[in-house]
């Protein structure tokens, strides 16, 4: 089964504890969700066409038809392999739409998984093949679905599901008008899960800064359940980065 895929280059990873690790990326087109705060905009519905790096990092691009086959997109992961690159991620728009075409990679690096988790029975197909899971936790003001506690219950037992066979963690978007209460279900639902998985706060990239003081009441208040809280910005835009 084919993909559709939006981009495919080898960068440095800018979000949550892996920042810094080289990666090849695979941007999935489609996403069932509309948050306010998207950076990937053009990747919510099909373009059509892919682009993809022609030499690691060079960022010069050719654009081909999609969808891609199995055999084209591993060819070029492997093109855009490097001496310092550790994982493939699988990212979007929404990669676990795609959870046949990922498990048809069938490849020897590792693979990591960047999703907004609204897809558990998806996830329990390839939670076996997937080293790395980065899962979000939405909250109501991202105003990204008609029905927050669905997602949120969906978004939960997906964690549950990586979590137990993945190196895991929850990343959770702050708005400057993100609140105490706002971050509450998303504290709680993880801390049943399990308090050691790490959660990351990462402050909304934009005009409007998320203040400092707002971060460290935040950090505190999921402090109180969590055991392992972060504060970590997208890295890659500070460098320019894609
Ligand atoms: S889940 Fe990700 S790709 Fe989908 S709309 Fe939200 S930010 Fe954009």
């Amino acid at each position: 089964m084919p993909a559709y895929i939006n981009e495919i280059f080898n960068s440095i990873q800018g979000e949550g504890p892996y920042a810094g690790t080289r990666q090849v990326f695979v941007r999935f087109e489609e996403c069932q969700l509309q948050c306010d705060y998207c950076d990937t905009p053009q990747t919510r519905n099909v373009s059509g066409s892919c682009r993809i790096e022609t030499e690691p990092g060079s960022g010069n691009f050719f654009s081909t038809k999609t969808p891609l086959n199995r055999d084209d997109v591993v060819a070029n992961i492997v093109k855009l392999w490097t001496p310092s690159t550790k994982h493939i991620s699988l990212t979007g728009g929404e990669p676990l739409l795609n959870s046949d075409f990922i498990k048809s990679l069938d490849l020897e690096y590792p693979l990591y998984l960047e999703t907004n988790a609204g897809f558990p029975e998806k996830a329990r197909e390839i939670k076996n093949i997937i080293s790395i899971a980065s899962c979000d936790i939405k909250l109501p003001e991202h105003r990204c679905t008609q029905n927050y506690p669905e997602l949120l219950e969906k978004e939960l037992e997906t964690i549950s599901i990586l979590n137990k066979t993945a190196d895991t963690f929850v990343k959770v978007i702050i708005l400057p008008q993100t609140t105490k209460e706002s971050l509450s279900l998303a504290v709680e639902g993880v801390r049943s899960i399990d308090k050691d998985i790490p959660f990351i706060l990462q402050p909304v990239t934009s005009d409007k800064k998320v203040p400092s003081s707002l971060l460290f009441e935040l950090m505190d208040f999921a402090g109180e359940k969590l055991k392992d809280v972060r504060a970590i910005p997208q890295t890659h835009k500070m460098m320019n980065l894609l």
